[in-house]
Parts: C-alpha cells; sequence; structure tokens
C-alpha cells in the first residue's frame, strides 16, 4: 500500500505515518518526489489496518500497489529516479546519457590507466572494469582480485572518472566500498538473493544487470530485493538474454526499455557490448539503445583487444569507441537528450 502524502506535508506529518506503519507491522519507505512525498508501506501487517492512515493530518489517501514489484514501482514515484554517483558528480537517469567505458577485466596498471584516459577523452563518465571476474569455465582468468580492485583506484585518482566494479561475493562488499563508486551484480548474479540483501544494505548505487534468463519482472524483483533491504539506488542494465539465435552472443532486448521505463522508475543502462558479444555490432546497438530511452551506455573498450584476457571480440579498440560517442552524441540532440 502507499500512504500519498498532500502536497506541501510537513516533515512531522510524513515521519507522523512513518511511525503509524511501523505500528501496524509495515516496513515505511519515504519516497520524495518533485511534487509529493510518498510513504509505501510494505512487510506482513493487515492492510486493512492501513486505511485508517487516510484519516491522518496531511495525508491525502491511502492506495494500493498493484504490482509484485512495491517499491520499484512508477506506481510509487511518478519521475524517474535519478541516482547519484560519488556524490552526484554523476547523475544516471537525468537529461544526461551516461556512458561508462573501460575493459572487461583489469589486467594491468598500463592496460587500465591507459584505457581510462582514453574513454575519459572520448567523453565517457565512468570508468569499467572487473576485479573479479565471473568466468564460464574454472581454467580461464579469473580476474586480478584486491591488486585489480587498487588498479581501479589509481586509474579513478588519475582521471577523475568514478569506477564501476563486479562484486560476486558478500564478503568482498566492505573491500570493494573503499575503492569503488558503484557496485555491478553481474547477469549470473542478479537471483543471489543473499548478495542483493547484503547490498541492500549500503548506500552506493547498485548496477544490476538483467540475467541472461531473467523475465523483466523477475529482474525488477530482484532490484526490489535491494530497495526493500534499505538502498534505494539501483540502476537496471539490459545486457543481452539468451535465444535460440546464435549468429550474436546474446540478443539484446531493447524491448525492456520501454517497458522498464513503463514500469518503474529505476534508470535503465543498455550494454550493447555483452548484447551483441561482436565489436562491429556494438556501435549500432549503442545508437539504437539511445534511440529507445536509455539513460547510459556500457561499454567495453580495450587498448588491444586481440590480446585482452576476456571478451576481447566485443571490445572496441579507442578510435573506434571515439567514433561511437560522436555518433551517440548526434542521436541523444535527436531525441532530446544530451551525453
Ligand atoms: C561484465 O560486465 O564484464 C560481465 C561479466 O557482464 P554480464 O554479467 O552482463 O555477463
Ligand atoms: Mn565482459
Amino acid at each position: 500500500m502507499i500512504v500519498v502524502m498532500k502536497i506541501g506535508a510537513s516533515k512531522e506529518a510524513v515521519l507522523h505515518v512513518e511511525k503509524k506503519v511501523r505500528e501496524m507491522g509495515f516496513k515505511p519507505h519515504p519516497i520524495y518526489g518533485t511534487e509529493r512525498t510518498v510513504v509505501a508501506a510494505v512487510g506482513p501487517g493487515k492492510k486493512a489496518d492501513l486505511e485508517a492512515l487516510a484519516t491522518l493530518d496531511g495525508v491525502e489517501g491511502v492506495v494500493p500497489i498493484s504490482k509484485p514489484y512495491k517499491l520499484a514501482s512508477r506506481e510509487v514515484k511518478k519521475e524517474t529516479s535519478v541516482i547519484d554517483v560519488r556524490e552526484g558528480a554523476v547523475k544516471i537517469g537525468g537529461k544526461k546519457i551516461v556512458v561508462m567505458a573501460g575493459p572487461c577485466s583489469v589486467e594491468g596498471k598500463e592496460q587500465l590507466v591507459s584505457t581510462a584516459k582514453a574513454v575519459k577523452k572520448a567523453g565517457a563518465r565512468m570508468l569499467r572494469g572487473g576485479a573479479w571476474k565471473p568466468r564460464t569455465s574454472p581454467y580461464d582468468f579469473q580476474g586480478m582480485e584486491a591488486e585489480g580492485l587498487e588498479l581501479l583506484a589509481i586509474a579513478r585518482e588519475e582521471t577523475g572518472l568514478p569506477v564501476i566494479t563486479e562484486v560476486m561475493n558478500a564478503c568482498d562488499i566492505e573491500l570493494i566500498d573503499r575503492h569503488a563508486d558503484v557496485f555491478q551484480v553481474g547477469a549470473r548474479n542478479v537471483q543471489n538473493f543473499g548478495l542483493l540483501k547484503e547490498l541492500g544494505q549500503i548506500k552506493k548505487p547498485v548496477f544490476l544487470k538483467r540475467g541472461m534468463a531473467t523475465t523483466i519482472k523477475e529482474w525488477l524483483m530482484s532490484a526490489e530485493y535491494v530497495i526493500a533491504h534499505g538502498n534505494p539506488n539501483v540502476i537496471l542494465c539490459e545486457r543481452g538474454i539468451r535465444t535460440f539465435e546464435t549468429s550474436t552472443r546474446n540478443t539484446l532486448d531493447l524491448n525492456a526499455v520501454p517497458v522498464v521505463r513503463e514500469q518503474t522508475h529505476l534508470p535503465i543502462v543498455v550494454d550493447p557490448s555483452h548484447g551483441t558479444g561482436h565489436w562491429q555490432y556494438v556501435t549500432p546497438m549503442a545508437l539504437a539503445a539511445i534511440a529507445a530511452g536509455a539513460d547510459g551506455l556500457m561499454i567495453e573498450v580495450h587498448p588491444d583487444p586481440e590480446r585482452a584476457l576476456s571478451d576481447g571480440g566485443q571490445s572496441l579498440k579507442f578510435k573506434r569507441f571515439e567514433e561511437l560517442m560522436k555518433q551517440a552524441a548526434a542521436v541523444a540532440k535527436a531525441v532530446g537528450r544530451e551525453i
């Protein structure tokens, strides 16, 4: 249920509603919109009790939330959430499209720092790079782990770009929190509910990739786990789903962009690198993602893709990334956005 506050309701009135909601056995989640505040009440309490709150000071009404994901639903917040990265240095979900780029894996200082500088020069506003890598084969490169994280911190220091990196285990959260700005949850962990609950305990944004076989509804339920456990800063990322098609690594489901836009207030980023698996398809699908309304792009870039330790075939060389950025700016302008 959501308790909708009147426009201009006082802070005290909101706090009073939260107290009452708690007394009724629900967890209150205040959501501050640009126009009005709503207090979502989720949990095991009796729904009928909540209706009595309609008479409280500052309350406009009490309405049910029809979707199974409650806090992620657009029903509780009409406008798209703008997620602050590194205290607002970068904002995801606003008019400006945020491009995050970098290598699939952190492989060494020179590789990472040179890539960070190149993507920054081309207009990327965040650096990506995996320190822990979820590989299908246990014999493939597993990532530089803590050492990789330190290199990401160096690249961040040298370029000023906020860093996004993948967390695979809850026990690494504290360490990653020291060096990175956004926690990526990879496609393979989107339904690792233990990990999602732990990420609900932190404040930094969680970048939740869609699983290769999760429906949009299941994906949004995963986002709900993080929000319900206390962290409202969730960014969604469409990265392709598995279909019968084998010409591409995955099938980039751009339908997800308008669907997500309609169903949730969370911002959506598209990753055409994993979505296609081939560098030559990355730019066309990046442009299509912007046209479809994506709030950001995640692009794999490597100084020497032929020698990359992971995902070289889908990584762009610096020059190609620069070209992608120029075209992306033109498409963004055409749809009333900026890069
Ligand atoms: C990645 O971003 O390098 C990655 C492993 O992505 P995904 O989880 O989408 O496969
Ligand atoms: Mn990759």
